[in-house]
């Protein structure tokens, strides 16, 4: 293993995942639905494939019918923030916002640039700045506010004392995982002021766009001066329950999009054709598709928060995403990858340490993450399993 990759080793979602596996535990930690989504979605993907459509490499870019629905969705969601984009030139289909992550980062990245990223991070954000020789600059959100509205706060004066003459770009993710900070208006707007100031590109990660329960969810590329030098990331993954199809998509202006499709062509080339042309559908459904998603999942939030708090951590309700971050200190621990290995032992249930999304690891030792995109009966048992922490 090379220099650049040798800090990372296995991802926890995968050591996760295994050990659920291994002992049998309910699986709170990796994010994946364990109910696939819409049956109409999963029918267009089979017609799809029965047709002939997207078995052999389809265009580079992505399928036109997708990218029109990308951008179809976008004006939909967007267009009255004035946010639209060219699908012929600024939309590029990725496999999955993974890809597109990497490929922004490689595309636009030189090496020795500083890139700022909001710790906890998504983890293949550090490994993805490695590889394109990039330095990672992580600006660390801590929670704050009283007890019935504890979350996770960015410190504004933090992020513009991390800015140098080397930094590039800022790597964004909101809603964010893991904390489920939903970042305001306000944080939005300091920040694209700061990047317009400081002449810096953004890169945005608005994978959970689509899962927000208090508030509002603002792309940062529909802020001033922010279109020309942002690139916005989204997937299908997380928005129709199929993570596993693995399509996702980069949007920004031709110069920018241009050097993300330099780097893809030469990762994946495309991606998997026959998925395309149904998440093209699956961006089509009504609102009362991404209604009835939230609603779910708000509903699915309240439980799983409810009982974790009845279990005696301390929990910060999340505004955005499908994941609960935890303290346990309350429970007289304080080492949350030592607590989460022992959890399933313990009582049967997987949850992620979030220590590992941090550089600043003393930051994050004493939280853990619990995914709730499960069924209620599911999330129910693992909240009886719980109880025998306190
Ligand atoms: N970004 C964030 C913040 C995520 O949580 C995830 C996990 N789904 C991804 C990107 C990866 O998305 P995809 O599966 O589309 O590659
Ligand atoms: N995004 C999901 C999570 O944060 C899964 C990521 C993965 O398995 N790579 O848990």
């Amino acid at each position: 293993l090379n220099s650049r990759l040798a800090e990372f080793g296995t991802t926890i979602f995968a050591e996760m995942s295994a050990l659920a596996a291994r002992t049998g535990a309910i699986n709170l930690g990796q994010g994946f639905p364990d109910v696939d989504g819409p049956e109409s979605v999963r029918e267009a993907a089979v017609r799809a494939l029965r047709d002939g459509r997207g078995n052999q490499y389809p265009p580079g870019p992505g399928v036109p019918e997708l990218r029109e629905a990308i951008a179809a969705h976008q004006s939909r969601c967007y267009g009255s923030l004035g946010l639209t984009f060219d699908p012929d030139t600024e939309i590029l289909v990725t496999a999955g916002a993974t890809e597109a992550v990497a490929a922004a980062l490689l595309g636009l990245v030189e090496p020795g640039d500083e890139v700022i990223a909001l710790e906890p991070y998504y983890d293949s954000y550090a490994a993805s700045i490695a590889l394109a020789g990039g330095t990672r600059v992580p600006v660390t959100l801590r929670p704050r506010g009283g007890a019935a509205d504890q979350h996770f706060h960015l410190d504004l004066d933090e992020l513009r004392d991390a800015v140098t003459d080397r930094t590039r770009l800022i790597l964004l993710n909101t809603p964010h995982n893991p904390t489920g900070t939903v970042l305001t208006r306000d944080e939005l707007a300091a920040v694209a002021e700061l990047c317009v100031e400081r002449d810096l590109l953004a890169v945005t990660d608005e994978v959970y766009e689509h899962l927000v329960y208090e508030g509002e969810h603002l792309p940062l590329a529909s802020f001033p001066g922010m279109r020309e030098r942002t690139v916005t990331i989204s997937s299908a993954g997380k928005t129709f329950s199929f993570t596993g199809w693995k399509v996702g998509w980069a949007m920004a202006p031709p110069e920018l999009l241009k050097a993300v499709r330099a780097a893809k062509q030469y990762l994946t080339y495309v991606a998997s054709g026959p998925f395309q042309y149904a998440v093209a559908e699956a961006l089509a459904l009504p609102d009362t598709y991404y209604a009835a998603l939230r609603d779910d999942l708000r509903a699915k939030r309240d439980l799983l928060a409810d009982g974790l708090r009845g279990a005696g951590l301390e929990v910060f309700t999340p505004s955005g995403t499908y994941f609960i971050t935890a303290d346990i200190r309350p429970l007289g621990e304080t080492d949350g990858t030592r607590f989460c290995l022992a959890l399933p032992e313990r009582c049967g249930v997987v949850a992620v340490p979030t220590q590992v999304f941090y550089d600043h690891e003393a930051e994050g030792a004493p939280f853990i993450r619990f995914a709730f995109c499960k069924r209620t009966a599911v999330l129910e048992d693992a909240l009886t399993r719980l109880k025998s922490l306190s």
